[in-house]
This record gives C-alpha cells, structure tokens and sequence, in this order.
C-alpha cells in the first residue's frame, strides 16, 4: 500500500514520509487513492512504516496498490532510495518524488522513486528485492526508455545476485544496492497448552548506496 494519497479536501498529493507523526499532524484529514479513488485511512504500527490503505469495503475495485501489495520492507526501500538520492553527489539538484505514475502499453504503474535532473534527465528508481529474472529486467528496462527513463535497479536480498549485478552493470548506466537484514519473529500461543508457534520474517532495510555501473 501508498505512502501517496490524495487529500479530498484540497485535490493535493499527500507523502507520509514528510510527516514524523503523520497520524497527529494529518488526523482528521480525509484521503482517497490515487489510482482508484477509494477512501483510504493511515495506518502504522510497531512493525510498519506509517503508510495508506484503502479503508475496507472497495475490493472490487481495480487498482494498482493493491494489485502489487507491497511488503514492508520493499516500501522501506522506497524511502531508502529517496534519502540515498535526496542531496546526492551524483545528481545534484534532482527533484526527488515516490510512487510517480507513467502510463506504459500495460497500464498505468508507479515508478518507486522517479528523479528528474535540472537538464532534464529522468530516472526511474526502482527497487528489486524479491526474484526476478533476467527477461523482466529487460521487459521492464525496454518500458520505462521508451517513456524517455532511464532504468535505475536498486538490488537488495534475493535479487542481489551475480547474475542480476552483472545484468544491470551491463545494460544500464547506474547500479543501486540495498542491504536487507531478515529478521524471524517467533509468536508463541500457549494459551491452549499446545505449542502453537508462528514465525513472522520481515526484513528490514539498511542504507541504500548507488555507484556508475561502468563495469
Ligand atoms: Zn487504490
């Protein structure tokens, strides 16, 4: 789920992320999906970043958020890339935005993190942190340069392969990676005296670090 949303009142994006307790500072405000206009509440927690989901009773309605239900830690990614680019070395001056929506033959999706240079170069960042292979990193690569974006793949966990570094070193002009830590939980219930155990695994993201893919 988001951490952009439209406010009903004024018409206005809304990113979570600029809000420290978002909760407070928005309480009150009504907000809608961007891409299917239901209502939408934040929601928080111990385990995840405060972020918008769609309030309940808008299932049949076709959308994108919830058609890629994000884990937690592919939307701590997003962050992470956002604050890796925000007052970057490399991209001076870049306007930094999450979830920006391009319309491509598929349909509409939403860039992780688009960056737009002063010169007017764009990027799409995005983070890969679960499999994928080779073929969809090409499909993807070929999708977002036909909309005049340069690909950025910021690889983390299971898509930090060799195969996939070398991949991205070759075809593209910039190799992001993110340091995934996976943590297990383990939930005991007994309440019942039967040993009813639960693992939860999250993982959580470290800082993320770009370099120029010259191999
Ligand atoms: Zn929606």
């Amino acid at each position: 789920m988001p951490f952009v949303a439209i406010r009903e009142d004024t018409r206005r994006k809304v990113d979570i992320t600029d809000y420290e307790s978002p909760k407070v500072a928005l309480g009150g405000v009504s907000f809608v999906c961007r891409d299917c206009a239901a209502p939408m509440v934040i929601r928080s927690g111990d385990f995840v970043s405060p972020h918008f989901a769609h309030k309940p009773g808008y299932e049949d309605r076709p959308c994108w958020f919830r058609r890629v239900a994000e884990s937690e830690a592919h939307r701590e990614a997003k962050r992470r890339i956002a604050a890796a680019l925000t007052n970057s070395d490399f991209f001076k001056g870049g306007r930094v935005e999450i979830e920006y929506p391009i319309d491509t033959e598929a349909g509409r999706r939403y860039i992780d993190v688009y960056m737009e240079l002063p010169d007017g170069r764009r990027y799409a960042h995005e983070a890969q942190i679960s499999g994928q292979g080779i073929a969809e990193f090409a499909e993807r690569s070929q999708a977002y340069r036909s909309q005049g974006l340069e690909p950025v793949w910021w690889l983390g966990g299971p898509a930090r392969t060799r195969e996939n570094i070398v991949w991205v070193k070759q075809h593209c002009a910039w190799l992001g990676e993110l340091d995934i830590t996976y943590q297990e939980r383990v939930i005991i219930d007994e309440r019942d005296g039967s040993d009813g155990a639960t693992s939860i695994g999250s993982g959580s993201v470290g800082r993320g670090r770009y370099q120029p893919a010259r191999a």
